[in-house]
């Protein structure tokens, strides 16, 4: 790869994140995060009295410990609020229903909040719910979510914020930015892969398009987007997600296995991978059949199967380290970020490292990262392609020019001669020249000297021939000229051309011509024109050799 190239990738490469990194400044979070306690609901648990009594709540172990379930979730006192109409931000799980509870600090309490058939409303993009605090004079004091059904894998309520309505305002224009460079590449990468597939027929291009798809897809789901624009339930949207990541996966996997050489997968690769992918692909389905029922221990599931897909590229890197491929490096920087926050989530999924903001809003990079360095990859295939192409295309010009050419002379040999003659219009004057007593040459001059003054006749036979000519030897110490009849060629000057040329050791060579005009349109017209030639040189050797024999004139003569 030239330095040209490698600086050029570098800057769309940089071009590209720069994309991504734009709507980074007015990405931060939009409010203050809330500390949060939890409690489980019994019967006859009241908003009054859990703000009342808040003794019961444990403040101090992870949400996912208590399993899934119904829960009441207090947050703590909420202090100055920014001006402006004040919003709730958390976000989206597995859930039946959401009640938020609002203490303001004359005693108030008010009541928002949905369930999973109407979530759609309060799904934000980055999938965050987002309620607003109704105004009132006396500021809000303590938030109370009553949730029920949670699924509790990874938290109940995941990260709160509260803050004003124009920051989160912004947030939501900064993530909309986001997903459309998202959307918008994504289109891009779909509309150049398919485009390149319908001429270069690469298996890996389909299913990277396939790849990028279900990430488009993926992207579109888990972002909210669906929620809001489709009253579609918000735990079926996960069940959704769940299968578009499962599939994406999937699709990845294809996607290596096209795209690296045969010999990366041999062996106990190729079985394993495909057991990975369906392991991916069983595990997600699963969980968005059954869901909430088992979700606990399919989750661990669906966790453990990434755990393996991770592993799988480990494995997939190494042997293609091991076999010496040329598409390592990179496979290995494009899937790097990707797979390295695949870790992240699976980890965070599994509850090794606890959720964070950023470990859900990182999804989108991540996958934009993965999209467009594969695009890369893809790239860098392609050029690979196109310089074997360039290869073999010269090769094929090699091997057609020494097909059709005489190695001794450079003429056109008698195949090529009649591929290009056969088929022309209008009436064609053949001229066939043979040299006089050329076994008495050789046995002169020797071989080597006869074969020199082959290359001698066929230089004066190119330097006579009018432009558009065919120039042939047909073997031995025959040679054949084509031209139209209209040009009124003179076979003559042929004659002459080669008297005029110098001959090894100064020897004599003549040559007799027989010339006859006729059509040349088809095959058996060629046979009697050649027929009609060959008889005139008869002719000319007949009558003393060193000379020229025109049919035509020589039939008239009869
Ligand atoms: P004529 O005047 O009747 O044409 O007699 P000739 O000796 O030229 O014709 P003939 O066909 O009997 O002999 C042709 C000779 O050309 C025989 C062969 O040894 C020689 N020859 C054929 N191909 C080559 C070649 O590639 N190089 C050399 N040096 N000689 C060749
Ligand atoms: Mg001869
Ligand atoms: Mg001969």
């Amino acid at each position: 790869m030239s330095v040209n190239i490698a600086l050029s990738r570098l800057f769309a490469l940089l071009g590209a994140l720069t994309l991504f990194a734009c709507p980074m400044p007015a990405m931060a979070m939009p409010g203050k995060p809330v500390a949060t306690c939890v409690t489980r609901a019994r019967p006859g648990d009241t908003p009054a009295r859990l703000f009342a009594h808040t003794a019961r709540f444990d403040c101090k172990g992870p949400q996912n410990a208590y399993g899934s379930g119904d829960f009441w979730i207090l947050s703590q006192t909420l202090g100055p609020l920014p001006k402006g109409a004040a919003t709730v931000r958390f976000a989206s799980t597995w859930q039946h229903g959401v009640a938020l509870y609002i203490l303001y600090a004359d005693g108030h309490i008010r009541r928002t909040g949905f369930d999973s058939r109407t979530a759609g409303r309060a799904l934000m993009l980055g999938a965050t719910f987002q309620q607003i605090v109704p105004p009132r004079q006396a500021p809000p004091t303590r938030l109370l979510w009553h949730v029920r059904g949670s699924l509790n894998l990874r938290g109940i309520v995941n990260g709160p914020l509260v803050g004003n309505y124009t920051d989160s305002a912004r947030y939501e224009l900064a993530m909309a930015a986001l997903y459309a460079a998202f959307a918008g590449m994504c289109i891009a990468l779909l509309i150049y892969n398919l485009a390149l597939w319908a001429a270069l027929r690469q298996a890996f291009q389909p299913a990277y398009c396939l790849m990028v798809l279900c990430l488009l897809g993926y992207a579109f789901s888990s972002s909210g987007l669906l929620g809001q624009i489709t009253a579609i339930d918000n735990n079926d949207r996960m069940r959704l997600n769940y299968l578009l990541l499962a599939a994406a996966a999937t699709a990845a996997v294809t996607f290596a296995r096209t795209f690296f050489e045969r010999r990366v997968f041999d062996g106990w690769l190729r079985p394993a991978s495909t057991a990975v992918a369906l392991g991916v692909l069983a595990t997600a389905s699963a969980f968005a059949l059954l869901s909430p029922r088992f979700a606990v221990a399919i989750n661990l599931a669906v966790n453990l199967s990434y755990l393996l897909l991770i592993g799988l590229v480990g494995a997939v890197l190494w042997r293609a380290w091991r076999v010496r491929s040329n598409h390592l490096w990179i496979f290995a920087i494009a899937w790097g970020a990707p797979v390295a926050l695949c870790s992240v989530r699976v980890l965070a999924a599994m509850n090794v490292i606890g959720w964070h903001w950023w470990i859900d809003q990182s999804t989108l990079l991540a996958m934009a990262l993965e999209a467009s360095l594969s695009s890369f990859g893809v790239a860098y295939r392609i050029r690979l392609l196109s310089v074997e192409r360039d290869v073999a295309r010269e090769q094929e010009i090699a091997a057609r020019l020494l097909a059709a050419t005489d190695p001794l002379t450079g003429l056109l040999n008698r195949r090529a001669f009649l591929e290009q003659a056969i088929g022309r219009e209008g009436d064609q004057q053949l001229v066939i020249a043979d040299i006089d007593h050329f076994k008495a040459v050789n046995e002169t001059i020797g071989h080597d000297g006869g074969d020199e003054v082959l290359r001698r006749v066929a230089r004066a036979l190119v330097s006579v021939a009018p432009p558009g000519a065919l120039v042939a030897r047909f073997g031995g110490e025959e040679f054949a000229l084509l031209v139209p009849a209209a040009s009124g060629f003179d076979a003559d000057r042929a004659l002459d051309a080669m008297r005029a040329e110098r001959m090894p050791f100064d020897l004599t060579v003549t040559a007799s011509i027989g010339t006859c005009n006729g059509p040349l349109v088809r095959e058996t017209d060629w046979k009697a024109l050649y027929r009609c030639a060959d008889r005139a040189l008869f002719e000319a050797k007949a009558a003393g050799r060193d000379r020229v024999r025109d049919a035509a004139r020589l039939y008239s003569a009869a």
